[in-house]
């Protein structure tokens, strides 16, 4: 009977306290002194991906008898799942919570070795105090919502629960809402920004998304993470697809780049949806140019390699966006069918400034000529910029100094010459 109670209680890979027994001795716990630690181990799912069946349990003994080591001597160091694990500790302090949770951030992010290679984890942990008149269930959504906004910092860190992360989860489930109701109501719209080449003619434009929600102007750099976080990448995609496919018929001898999430390339439904809109629209892929960014390739699956020679051989054009800002391996490039680059606008923003941002355009441009790639520069908007780039040899340019995204009249009148763009 000890026996079955003890393998109803216990997690059989690291003999820690499951989380039912977690939850019984935090019950146990009352409120008294003592908080509530929630670990997750970030890029855990990608283990046995590349390491191989197997690896994901070595990997798992390995962090549990490192937690082991450091956690305080007689407190309840659980596996709450697959990658999550936590801890009561009786004797914490907001001092003492923050030196150990500190420590475990180092800890956990020294490389995990099995016996098929080494394993890149790492963790993020959320912390939150038990008090009197809050429910102990309560402490640990706490401590599971200040663990959610470390993450949102970009993990591998520690943040301790504050109400105000209350309010903001408030906000992000109103906006959230408002989101999905303008999804199905035509709340959102397309604009488009033109790119202009070395003689100053628009020969094409990148297509960006718009919403004004109830307060107003919601940024892109909002909503779009937003849209992902609550499944809304595909639709939200396909509205953009579609509008851009049905714009771009005005407008025969532009090039129209629209902007792929990674979660799009990721959910397997971006071909199908694509050669719908396509049939739908009458859209020829040979006027479009879809942007992803080194995220996507990251990931460097068979999939993902599958749909980017799919979308080459169905016609449309690939640019590599904001090149310079993520992992930038040259060997993406090889091995992508890429044939553009998009330089970043935070070298753009520097050149003539810091000597580097302009070895830096320098030499992608170089890379990119090396490699029979096509190049432009992003948030170009000043006159030095543009000549700064030109001596660097990139002559497309994409920025407010020729224009900021407008609507689609606008580039009617800027395509029938009834206006023309600002520089
Ligand atoms: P991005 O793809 O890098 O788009 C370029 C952003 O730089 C746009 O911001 C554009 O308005 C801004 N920009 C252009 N020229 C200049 C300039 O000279 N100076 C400055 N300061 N900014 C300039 P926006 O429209 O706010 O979009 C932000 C990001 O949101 C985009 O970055 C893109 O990652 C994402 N996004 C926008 N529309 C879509 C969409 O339809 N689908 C997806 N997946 N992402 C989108
Ligand atoms: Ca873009
Ligand atoms: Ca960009």
């Amino acid at each position: 009977e000890a026996r079955a109670q003890y393998v109803a209680t216990h997690d059989p890979l690291t003999q820690l306290p499951n989380k039912a027994l977690f939850i019984d001795r935090l019950q146990a716990a009352g409120p008294s002194r003592g908080a509530v630690l929630c670990i997750a181990l970030d890029r855990f799912g990608e283990v046995e991906d590349t390491l191989g069946h197997g690896a994901g349990d070595a990997v798992i003994a390995e962090i549990s008898a490192r937690l082991i080591s450091i956690c305080p001597e007689g407190d309840t160091l659980a596996r709450l799942g697959d990658d999550a694990f936590a801890l009561l500790w009786a004797g914490a302090t907001p001092e003492k919570v923050k030196a150990v949770a500190g420590h475990m951030v180092r800890l956990l992010s020294a490389p995990c070795v099995v016996s098929t290679g080494r394993a890149f984890v790492g963790c993020t942990i959320g912390g939150s105090f038990l008090s009197a008149g809050v429910e102990p269930a309560e402490v640990l959504r706490q401590a599971h919502l200040a663990q959610s906004h470390a993450r949102r910092l970009g993990g591998d860190g520690f943040s301790l629960y504050d109400p105000a992360m209350d309010q903001a989860l408030k906000g992000r489930k109103a906006l959230e809402g408002e989101l999905r109701q303008a999804l199905m109501v035509d709340g959102l719209h397309m604009v488009y920004q033109p790119q202009v080449n070395g003689r100053g003619a628009m020969v094409g434009v990148e297509a960006l998304m718009r919403w004004t929600g109830a307060r107003g102007e919601v940024s892109p750099a909002v909503f779009i993470p937003l849209g992902e976080s609550c499944g809304l990448s595909d639709e939200m995609g396909a509205f953009a697809l579609r509008q851009a496919f049905t714009d771009a018929k005005r407008w025969p001898g532009l090039k129209v780049g629209i902007n792929i999430s990674a979660a799009q390339v990721r959910s397997g439904k971006l071909l199908p949806i694509l050669k719908a809109l396509l049939t739908e629209t009458g859209a020829n892929p040979r006027n479009f140019e879809l942007e992803i960014t080194e995220s996507v390739l990251l990931a460097d699956e068979p999939e993902v390699h599958e749909t980017l020679t799919t979308l080459r051989r169905l016609g449309f054009g690939l640019a590599l966006d904001d090149f310079g800002t993520g992992y930038s391996s040259l060997s993406y490039l090889r091995r992508f069918p890429i044939d553009k680059i998009k330089i970043d606008r935070s070298f753009v923003t520097h050149l003539g400034q810091r000597p580097e941002s302009d070895a830096i355009v320098k030499a992608i441009v170089d890379l990119a000529d090396a490699l029979e790639l096509k190049v432009i520069a992003e948030g170009v908007e000043t006159k030095a910029q543009v000549e700064r780039l030109a001596v660097a040899g990139c002559n497309h340019i994409q920025g407010f100094f020729y224009s900021r995204p407008v609507s689609a009249d606008d580039i009617d009148r800027l395509v029938t010459g009834e206006a023309r763009l600002a520089a």
